[in-house]
């Protein structure tokens, strides 16, 4: 016995009593019905239905895993079964009785509840939550089976000349057996793993389904005979049922289904349609019959089929809309969701004079979370994040997930007065405690959060998310884990994109091709590379931009000499850092792209100007700028003085490797050339 209980049957042992079971049951038609015979027969039938009942309650008892009542249950109803299987022969061989109705059948109909009842907690733990799309599709086929049951058994029975007690019996036989179908189609068609032993359990359903029908059918026209071949059907139903205990799949049954979706095949479509089209072919029926019988019945049954159907509809619309408006790992909204509601929010605003904020989220380092922990481990943090993120919120509130680690919160309402506080409990939120990352390791989780409202900081939903966006990046260069709101559009922008017109000048002068655009994206690439956050690798990219904008001042003489510079010339070349630095630098906040302007010519071993500086003495963005500047050569055809041609190029940054240039950052641009990744766009002639 292992240490946690008894377990499942394993192994074949429900093969060996289907194989025991079936040679019962041909035993039992080859046993003469004279005689001794015929009590011999009566054991083997009683036997053979309590072997079942005997089997499942044993198992139900051994079985601790799951659905123990469920299977109790089953048992029982089987215990209540073979009592009556054993009443009706004794009463019917022995007793040579064939009242109806008589104690066997009080039985017979005691057990359906059971079963029923032990379905319905088997599917509530199979589909936990709702599962609409099965029920609604178990309707309609009980429907359709409902309005048979009336038409052909039901009906006909009811309207038999017969005693009360006939009359209530044999109209419960059909009923039951319509409960009973109910349930099992619920449960055949729900949600749910399809084992061993579900489908020994669905044989069962079957069975007992189809020999009670056809028994109430062969009792209608009389020719029905106590021991013809639907006892083989009862019995192999109760083998069923037995089997289903035995099997090693027993205990997993009533696992919870492992998804939620019920996907819609063409099978089931198929049995849907064909199922659906039973009712109005009733009609066609009646009418080429010329025999016209319950017509309300059928009328009832289209009726309710075709509101199923539109229920149904309904339903997968809802889904549908509701997958794609949800995100999948959090749960939260989508960005999809909340850009088509920002508009809403701010129309309405502006009509009755109100306020919308728009917060943006983003957890801080995520990557290394990712790096360090695991993807998955990501995955976790930030369905935490996006948990207390949506608890923070206010109902009325959209929480999206607005990008990969990005969130943003709707708030209708909020002016500019709540604006930092929300901000503030947004980040608080996040921080209040560790983020289980994994079953074993919590981490300490911090958001930068960017906020802005209409009409204060933008005057429409772009200019209000540009703004929200604005502060975040604010928020991240002042040392993350912080809120900044409403931070006003960059007043220096304009100079700044004045500085890249000079440069695209200098460009022109020099060669046909616009190369300090690709130079600058190279910088950005490489800071990226080399692991600098947002900020250094704008710096970076800028300078690099830039980094000839000093040019300008030289006039064309000597910045366009085709022939070899003298000493004076070659001073004034060699200023163009310092003009740089010089232009640059007027613009407040650029201190640091300046910087990198000025060092860009300096070298690694001290060889470089204007200040001869060495190693990192020398600022990295202008080291990578350094090596970018040189490798601007492999832009190719300058046809102007071409410092080198596309392999020179490649040979100076390998030859100066450690010595003119960084050895990192030479080895990065090497491998990123190597990569394919070191764009170098034909932009075509230019002046
Ligand atoms: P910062 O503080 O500047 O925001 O740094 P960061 O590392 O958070 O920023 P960055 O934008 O560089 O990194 C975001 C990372 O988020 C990159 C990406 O691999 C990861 N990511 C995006 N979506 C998912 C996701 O669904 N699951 C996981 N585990 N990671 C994701
Ligand atoms: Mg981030
Ligand atoms: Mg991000």
């Amino acid at each position: 016995m292992s240490a946690h209980g008894p377990r499942p049957f394993q192994g074949r042992a429900w093969l060996g009593y289907l194989a025991v079971g079936l040679v019962a049951i041909t035993a039992y038609y080859l046993i003469p019905r004279a005689g001794a015979g015929v009590a011999a027969r009566v054991v083997v039938y009683c036997l053979t239905s309590t072997s079942a009942a005997v089997v499942v309650l044993f198992a139900a008892v051994r079985n601790r895993a799951g659905a123990r009542v469920a299977w109790l249950l089953l048992g029982l109803s089987q215990v209540v079964y073979s009592l009556a299987d054993c009443t009706f022969y004794v009463h019917h061989y022995l007793l040579d009785s064939t009242a109806f109705p008589s104690l066997a059948d009080v039985f017979y109909l005691g057990h359906y509840p059971l079963v029923v009842v032990a379905l319905v907690l088997l599917i509530r733990r199979r589909s936990p939550g709702r599962d609409l799309p099965s029920l609604l599709d178990a309707s309609v086929l009980a429907v359709v089976a409902a309005m048979l049951s009336w038409l052909y058994l039901i009906g006909p029975r009811a309207r038999m000349d017969q005693p009360l007690p006939v009359a209530v019996a044999s109209v419960a036989y059909p009923v039951m057996d319509l409960a009973m179908l109910v349930v099992a189609l619920r449960l055949v068609l729900g949600t749910g793993r399809r084992s061993g032993s579900f489908a020994l359990l669905s044989a069962n359903l079957l069975a007992i389904l189809t020999a009670d029908t056809l028994y109430v059918l062969q009792q209608l026209n009389g020719s029905y005979q106590a021991g013809n071949f639907l006892d083989a059907i009862w019995l192999g139903g109760n083998l069923a049922l037995g089997a289903a205990a035995l099997h090693p799949t027993m205990a997993r049954l009533a696992e919870p289904s492992p998804t939620r979706e019920n996907v819609l095949g063409w099978g089931r479509i198929a049995a849907l349609c064909g199922a659906a089209l039973i009712a109005p072919a009733m009609l066609v029926l009646q009418h080429a019959t010329g025999q016209f019988r319950d017509i309300p019945a059928i009328a009832a049954a289209c009726a309710m089929l075709f509101v199923l159907v539109i229920a149904r509809l309904a339903a997968m619309v809802g889904d549908q809309r509701r997958l794609a408006i949800t995100d999948a790992l959090t749960g939260l909204h989508t960005r999809r969701f909340f850009v088509a509601q920002l508009p809403i929010e701010v129309e309405r605003a502006r009509r009755g004079g109100g306020s919308v904020a728009v917060f943006i989220a983003d957890v801080d380092r995520f990557k290394s979370i990712n790096d360090n922990h695991g993807h998955p481990a990501g995955d976790r943090v930030l369905v935490e994040v996006a948990d207390r993120l949506r608890r923070a919120a206010r109902a009325g509130d959209v929480v999206a997930r607005y990008g990969g680690e990005e969130f943003a919160l709707l708030a209708p309402g909020v002016g500019p007065a709540d604006l930092a506080s929300l901000a503030r409990r947004l980040r608080e939120s996040v921080a209040g405690g560790p983020i289980a990352a994994s079953d074993t390791t919590a981490l300490g989780v911090t958001v930068s959060v960017g906020a802005a409202c209409y009409p204060e900081h933008g005057g429409d939903p772009a200019a209000v998310i540009a703004a929200a966006d604005r502060s975040l990046y604010a928020a991240k260069l002042s040392g993350r884990d912080r809120a900044v709101v409403g931070v006003a559009v960059d007043a220096e922008q304009p100079v700044v994109e004045h500085l890249c017109r000079i440069a695209d000048q200098v460009d022109l002068r020099l060669s046909s091709r616009h190369d300090s655009r690709a130079v600058g994206r190279w910088a950005r690439l490489l800071a990226a590379e080399l692991g600098h956050d947002e900020r250094g690798i704008r710096v970076a990219g800028l300078a690099a931009r830039l980094r000839d904008v000093g040019k300008v001042v030289i006039p064309d003489a000597v910045l366009l000499k085709p022939s070899a510079l003298d000493a004076d010339e070659w001073r004034l070349i060699r200023q163009h850092p310092d003009h740089g630095f010089r232009l640059a630098d007027t613009v407040p906040g650029l201190f640091p792209v300046a910087q990198t302007i000025r060092q860009h010519h300096e070298r690694y071993d001290g060889s470089g100007y204007p200040q001869g500086l060495t190693g990192t003495a020398i600022r990295w963005e202008a080291r990578v700028v350094a090596v970018c500047d040189v490798g601007a050569a492999l832009l190719a055809d300058r046809p102007h003085r071409p410092a080198f041609s596309p392999d020179e190029a490649l040979t100076v940054l390998r030859d100066g490797r450690g010595t003119l240039f960084d050895p990192a950052v030479v080895d990065l641009f090497l491998d990123l050339h190597a990569e394919g990744r070191i764009d170098t766009p034909d932009l075509g002639r230019v002046g």
